[in-house]
């Protein structure tokens, strides 16, 4: 059977051009980069040459950027460092209800560790407004933690005016921006963001690494206690390979970011229209902001009433098609997102939501049988009922 694997937001194909880098890596190099020898000279310049390339994309100095092994990490390093590195000022911090599990829950533990948290709403875009952050900021607060685009609905967040409010109050600002880098122009040079985390199994690159940006003088505590690596801001021998993917990964992206945009773009009209044909307009709701500009366009979030969504995803799944719910699975049985909910939207939009994301190896003609797939699908369960 002919697969479609329509769950890039969670983890994307490795594109050929990394892996050959990584090969080559991981056959030529295997020297320790902390060793002073030949083998662990070549390893640490190997690391260099891979952090010069994603400080490209990401518009800062090499100095700035800390290689993790993940988003997660880049996530828990950014909100547990700034937390603890600043806890002698206030013990407030903000962020919102629509974050990715990884800021969230990291923030739960920090409440359990003394910290007051605000979780800021969102309108039924997802979208939180800089008055928002301006409101809830106390004296006593440390760190405000916003993504920069949403892994469920791909809206994207004002991040430019909210950095201008954090800025001007003098706290700490955390962008979460594993959804958005590689797809969106960053330029951390030109934001007043302090924190921002990046993760390269979402740009085509390897699973399990990532990288944390930390704008020069932001006070961070480390979260890992061993070597000097990383400027003592990351402990542990350096994953060369991990590293060397997402460099090539994130070269690609850079040289490629406008036109997989458009291709991308394409794709989700694509989508939608075939939608209109094979299911009928008024049989789904798009979930996120409609507009191009206030989204990525590469993620698709559709409740389709008439279907919950374990069945949906099931029935796709016995296509071949492989999509996603937004929310978490925990003991077998999926919970309504928290996204979706947090948006406001009717249950029945919360228990059908699927969302759909695409990229390297797709094709439209993929996209339209997956709509004309959903349709028979939808028609198979109306006539058994
Ligand atoms: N933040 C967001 C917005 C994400 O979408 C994800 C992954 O889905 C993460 C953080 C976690 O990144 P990683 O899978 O690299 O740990």
């Amino acid at each position: 059977m002919n697969t479609i694997y329509l769950d890039h937001a969670a983890s994307t194909p490795v594109h050929p051009e990394v892996m050959e880098t990584m090969l080559r890596v991981m056959k030529d190099h295997y020297g320790n980069a902390s060793s002073v020898h030949a083998f662990g000279r070549a390893a640490k310049r190997l690391v260099n040459e891979s952090r010069e390339q994603i400080a490209l994309l990401a518009g800062c100095r090499t100095d700035e950027l800390v290689f993790t092994g993940g988003g997660t990490e880049s996530d828990n390093l950014a909100l547990f460092g700034a937390a603890k590195a600043n806890r002698h000022r206030g013990r407030h911090i903000i962020t919102t209800q629509v974050e990715h599990h990884a800021v969230l829950h990291a923030c739960r533990q920090l409440e359990k560790e003394g910290f007051e948290l605000t979780h800021l709403p969102v309108d039924k875009y997802g979208i939180v407004h800089p008055e928002q952050v301006e409101e809830a900021i106390r004296p006593d607060t440390i760190l405000v933690s916003v993504m920069y685009a949403n892994n469920e609905v791909g809206t994207i967040q004002p991040i430019r005016e909210i950095a201008e409010v954090t800025a001007a109050r003098g706290v700490l600002f955390h962008v979460d921006a594993v959804q958005a880098f590689g797809k969106l122009p960053i330029d951390t040079s030109k934001l007043a963001v302090d924190l921002m985390s990046f993760s390269a199994h979402k740009i085509n690159g390897p699973q399990g690494v990532g990288a944390l940006y930390i704008r020069q003088g932001t006070p961070l505590d480390p979260l890992f206690f061993g070597g000097l690596q990383e400027r003592k801001r990351r402990a542990g021998t350096e994953n060369i390979a991990g590293m060397a993917g997402f460099a090539a990964a994130a070269s690609l992206a850079s040289r490629q970011l406008p036109v997989l945009g458009e291709q991308d773009e394409l794709m989700r009209l694509t989508l939608l229209q075939a939608l209109q044909l094979h299911v009928g307009a008024e049989n789904y709701h798009l979930n996120g902001h409609p507009e191009a500009g206030y989204r990525l366009p590469h993620i698709v979030n559709i409740s389709f009433p008439a279907c919950d969504t374990e069945t949906m995803l099931m029935n796709l799944d016995l296509e071949g098609i492989a999509a996603a719910s937004g929310s978490a699975c925990s003991s077998g049985s999926l919970e309504p997102s928290h996204v979706l909910a947090a948006m406001n939207l009717p249950q029945i939009f919360l228990r059908s939501a699927i969302r759909f994301s695409f990229g390297l190896g797709n094709t439209r003609e993929e996209l339209e049988k997956t709509a004309e797939k959903i349709g028979t699908i939808l028609n198979r369960l109306r006539n058994r009922r």
